[in-house]
């Protein structure tokens, strides 16, 4: 394992953690960050802590294939979620799992999203899929999420909550962002009539300018 690149993501899961317990994201309940470091190794945050105590020695270096960790602190009980996705998606380098509660909303009426919103179409790559019911941090639940999350950037997880990733946290992250705003938007809509859908050629159209073109890349 590249230590020092250990040390980095260390430092960017917690600061990452620290900005989403102040946007209000997770309020209330637990959510779970990660980061990958490399093919075998990632930093997630550690189970049931204060979010505002936290420092970046306290984040968990896991070994993701034998779900063994360094350190005082248990990882968080999502850790095999986490690992799954990552090994499932190369391009994968941050994850960001939390409770929020507009797209917890839709996940507990067991509901998908469809394309509605522009940034949710070019972040998150399309509707928003619902992950089964299943129970938390078992190898059932990463299953359901690695479907929902196919060919996508964000997934709902049924009663539960919902997971974003990206090519960085910071990418997976806004994505979270952009993914319980759409929800709030899309229950909104209900009251005045329901959403216009997105047609798939504007969703291939923005999705592939995000990914490909957009920003210093
Ligand atoms: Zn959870």
């Amino acid at each position: 394992m590249n230590r020092e690149k250990a040390k980095l993501m260390q430092m960017e899961v917690c600061k990452t953690a620290q900005e989403m317990y102040h946007s209000g994201l997770v309020a209330g309940t637990w959510g779970n960050i990660s980061a990958r470091v490399d093919e075998d190794y990632m930093v997630i945050t550690p189970s049931g802590m204060d979010y505002e105590r936290l420092c970046p020695d306290d984040m968990v270096i896991v070994n993701m294939n034998t779900l063994e960790y360094e350190g005082n602190l248990k990882p968080s009980i999502e850790t095999v979620v986490h690992s799954a996705v990552y090994k499932d998606r190369p391009e994968v380098n941050g994850i960001v799992h939390t409770h929020s509660t507009y797209a917890l909303t839709v996940a507990t009426a067991r509901k998908e999203i469809p394309p509605i919103c522009d940034d949710q179409v070019q972040i998150l790559g399309g509707s928003v899929r619902l992950a089964g019911y299943t129970m938390p941090g078992t190898k059932e639940m990463a299953k359901e999420v690695i479907r929902a999350l196919k060919e996508r950037a964000g997934a709902l997880i049924a009663n539960h909550g919902a997971i974003t990733v990206g090519r960085t946290l910071a990418e997976a992250y806004t994505g979270s962002v952009v993914l319980e705003k759409t929800a709030k938007i899309y229950i909104n809509c209900q009251s005045i009539g329901g959403a216009v859908e997105i047609s798939q050629a504007d969703i291939d159209f923005f999705h592939d300018f995000f990914m490909n073109k957009y920003g210093q890349r």
